[in-house]
């Protein structure tokens, strides 16, 4: 086979406890699925969750141990972290029942979905996609994956965020509106779910703008942390 260019390299994401790499397919994220974080956007009341994409090659993969860095973008004023409990899926399928989700998922792991908050604010005036705001290139610093047998109180986890060693969002996934198997049957209605997939589930509370030269440290109970640092 030629091809017009070099075939782009696979995105994939280290498993924990194991030699095994997960291939990314696609970047699935709910908004506002803590109420505490949409009352801070300016909602209230449990709406039906609603999705965006990233493209998977803005993912950040961050090895265990180490400190990733991730460019401030271009166009902000307003460069925002969200702390997400991000799901692995390793079993697709369509129409998932939220009783049968637990085994479509393969693992979890620990993200940032990294916003141009000025950016997003002005498209949602405007009534206009929020791609410019979410989905530019490192938009989505994310840990290893952890096989989801290894983290069975995963619902119960803690879960938070430290910019320079200071707290900057701290809550439980049991805050979340919309579970992750419930998220599962919603996005699942809407798309084919396939081996691959990621989900970022949403932030709770505390979102707040980063600027060069800062270390964000996040993690979630049974997940390890996520450092990553701005520049
Ligand atoms: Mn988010």
């Amino acid at each position: 086979m030629n091809y017009t260019h070099p075939l782009p390299a696979p995105i994939t994401v280290p498993m924990v406890g194991s030699d095994l790499q997960f291939p990314v397919h696609r970047i699935y994220c709910v908004g506002r699925n803590y109420v505490e974080h949409a009352k801070e956007m300016g909602f209230t009341g449990r709406e039906p969750p609603f999705f965006f994409l990233k493209p998977a090659d803005a993912l950040v993969v961050v090895p265990p141990g180490q400190t990733g860095t991730m460019a401030y973008p271009p166009m902000t004023q307003s460069f925002h972290h969200e702390i997400e409990l991000v799901v692995a899926i390793g079993v697709g399928g369509k129409n998932i029942a939220a009783a049968d989700a637990a085994r479509h998922i393969a693992g979890y792991a620990v993200g940032l979905d990294m916003t141009r908050r000025d950016l997003q604010n002005e498209m949602k005036k405007q009534g206009r996609p929020w791609c410019i705001g979410k989905a530019f290139d490192q938009s989505a610093p994310m840990g290893p994956i952890t096989p989801a047998a290894l983290v069975p109180a995963i619902a119960e986890a803690e879960i938070y965020v430290q910019v320079n060693g200071q707290d900057r969002q701290r809550s439980h996934i049991d805050k979340l509106i919309w579970n992750v198997a419930e998220t599962i049957e919603h996005l699942s209605a809407a798309w084919e779910l396939l081996p691959g997939d990621l989900i970022f589930t949403g932030t709770p509370e505390g979102v707040a703008a980063v600027v060069r030269g800062d270390t964000l440290e996040g993690g979630i109970t049974g997940l390890g942390t996520l450092s990553v640092k701005v520049v």
